[in-house]
């Protein structure tokens, strides 16, 4: 059966060949960058880079990460064990069958025919769509129909004229939407159901822009033709000026006028669809490997993972192994819209199937390939997506960012890397900042080491959502470019505590936005005197600027910065002062530091917001 069928879905870029092609590597190593599509697992990353699998394993044990040779990796696990030994790493945008939700499908036009149409029925609350789904799903029950169209699928199929209309039993621009914002989409053409005595609303309006930001025609229904106040004629100028031009009116929008509750007009209404659809050629080819879209999907008790699929290209055949949205399967049973059980189902048709790994979502598109193997790296690789994507969105990637979080009340982790001047200080931020304990919140050092920030840090932390820290080194302009490009905040410090501190205030949120240094002043140190328990009072004169009592304090001899730190005291002859300006004497008291000199100069600044 197989063997008939074109399997190159993928165009232009084609992975798997009809002609035994073979499969495109999953993963490459070239010029020191390891390059990978979809995800790897322990086992097929440490062949790549020629380690052991165990060497893996053992470290993110150690970790807490519990792994086999069999385990997924994530993207920014992958990316953190190939720094670890030496490369770069990217992952291949996903041109290829990996993103199959994305590949525009060519046929040759030879193989292509006639399909059936889907619609979907929108309009205003109340003005008869449900009735006029049951209308249509009841009327005229054409051979076959025995025992009637199961309401469990969700779409069903009339047959009109010898040819099939599909119909999407979900009425309202809800589900359209819904669709559509999962990048879905299945309707071909729209009824718009208006009643006749109540005309153009709210909700006619929206169904008519999400149909027109959909690009699908629209027919329009005047609906409830029975009631005594219906007026049609107000209905079609009301449409008029919403530029709904009817065909009467030289435009090209075909309008019935129908009873749904009288089931009047309905079979009119069933051959201005073929009409419609004839004019839109819509057209499939039945000999691929089918591609669609999930319309419903549930748990069912007895049979698992159940779902309703249209097939929108191609032909499904039980036996075929598919791609769910994250999930995948093999089409183990498939039944009609009339409850029947099938072999085959054709372009536009809706289907039950059961055989699937677990519940996709309603917008999940599917494709069906032959390859098992294939069709579990591909929803292995999707899951490890969406999971990262979660995880990305719940992630912090910037202090602002960590202190709305925190004041909007959630749970954050955040992740650091570390980058420092020594490996002593590597140790001493490390520590200093493992102690850091805020309700609520949780800190990740992912990297602690010495040496200058590079590109391969700013890559860790572009995949790992980390901020940097730099502690006492500065990036170079390239490192700068690309933390910029990556969209990866460094922040240098060179001072333990206030690198603490600013931690601390962004995880209880109460960290203010950006601050920059800003200078107050300085003062000469002319005389020292120790006062017991309270430390070395410097005797200083302001010769700039001014000193507060909030300030920060740099120490500074022979041009030097000796030490940072908060004022601890600032005294005009035995008094408290706020502020003592240029050209005055005062007592400084440095916070924690004694080894003030005679001649030192103390120069105060403090922070302020930055102005955006
Ligand atoms: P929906 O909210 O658009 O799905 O509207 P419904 O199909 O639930 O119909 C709303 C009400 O209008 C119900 O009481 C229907 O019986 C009634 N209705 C629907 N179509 C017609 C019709 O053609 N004529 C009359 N008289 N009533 C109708």
């Amino acid at each position: 059966m197989a063997k008939n069928r074109d399997v190159d879905i993928r165009i232009p870029t084609l992975v798997l060949g009809n002609k035994g092609n073979s499969k495109q590597e999953k993963v490459r190593i070239e010029n020191g960058t390891l390059s990978y599509i979809g995800s790897l697992t322990v086992g097929e990353l440490a062949t790549a880079l020629n380690i052991r699998s165990s060497d893996i394993i053992k470290k993110y044990f150690l970790k807490g990460l519990m792994l086999t040779i069999n385990s997924p990796l994530y993207d920014e696990l992958i990316g953190e064990i190939c720094l670890d030994h030496g490369f770069d790493f990217s992952k291949e945008k996903e041109n290829d069958i990996y993103s199959f939700e994305d590949i525009e499908v060519i046929d040759d036009p030879k193989s292509l025919k006639e399909r059936p149409p889907v619609v979907t029925v929108m309009g205003h609350v109340d003005h008869g769509k449900t009735t006029l789904i049951d209308a249509i799903r009841s009327s005229r029950v054409a051979e076959g129909e025995v025992g009637g169209i199961s309401q469990e699928i969700g779409a069903y199929q009339k047959v009109c004229q010898g040819r099939k209309i599909t119909f999407i039993d979900t009425p309202g621009h809800e589900a359209f939407t819904a669709m559509r914002s999962r990048g879905a989409s299945v309707t071909d053409i729209v009824i718009l159901v208006v009643a006749a005595d109540d005309g153009v609303m709210p909700q006619t309006i929206e169904a008519i822009d999400h149909a027109k930001a959909a690009g699908v025609p629209i027919i329009v229904a005047i609906n409830k033709m029975d009631v005594p106040g219906a007026n049609p004629d107000r209905v079609i100028s009301e449409l008029v000026e919403q530029n709904i031009v009817p065909e009467v009116y030289g435009g090209d929008v075909i309008v019935c006028k129908i009873s749904a509750k009288k089931k009047q007009g309905i079979e009119e209404l069933l051959e201005s669809v073929l009409l419609q659809a004839e004019m839109s050629e819509l057209k499939a080819n039945a000999n691929r490997f089918a591609i669609g879209t999930v319309l419903e999907a549930k748990l069912d008790k007895r049979e698992g993972p159940k779902a309703t699929l249209l097939i929108q290209n191609g032909s499904l055949r039980t036996g075929d192994f598919i791609v769910v949205g994250t999930t995948f399967g093999k089409i183990r049973r498939m039944t009609n819209d009339l409850n029947q059980i099938i072999d085959v189902a054709e372009p536009a048709t809706p289907v039950s199937v059961i055989g699937l790994d677990e519940v996709p979502l309603a917008g999940d598109k599917f494709v069906a390939l032959d390859d098992e193997k294939l069709t579990k790296d591909i929803s292995t690789a999707k899951k490890l997506a969406k999971e990262d994507e979660t995880r990305k969105a719940n992630n912090i990637t910037s202090l602002d960012d960590l202190t709305q979080k925190v004041q909007e009340g959630q749970l954050v982790t955040v992740n650091l890397i570390i980058k420092t001047d020594s490996t002593g200080s590597a140790e001493a931020v490390k520590s200093s900042i493992e102690k850091i304990n805020v309700e609520g919140t949780k800190i990740n050092i992912i990297r602690a080491t010495a040496g200058a920030i590079t590109d391969s840090d700013i890559l860790l932390a572009s995949a790992s959502n980390a901020i940097i820290y730099g502690f006492g080194v500065r990036p170079d302009a390239n490192v700068k470019n690309k933390a910029a490009e990556e969209k990866v905040e460094i922040r240098l410090h060179r001072i333990i505590y206030a690198l603490i501190e600013e931690i601390e205030a962004a995880l209880k949120g109460m960290r203010k936005k950006e601050e920059v240094e800003q200078y107050l002043g300085q003062a000469e140190v002319r005389t020292t005197f120790k006062v017991s328990k309270v430390g070395t009072i410097a005797g200083s004169y302001v010769i700039d600027g001014r000193i507060t009592n909030s300030s920060r304090l740099r120490v500074l001899r022979d041009g030097k910065i000796i030490y940072e730190g908060k004022i601890g005291s600032l005294k005009r002859f035995k008094d408290d002062a706020k502020e003592v300006k240029q050209g005055f004497e005062c007592g400084i008291l440095v916070e924690n530091f004694s080894d003030i000199h005679e001649g030192d100069i103390i120069e105060a600044f403090t922070f302020v917001e930055k102005e955006d």
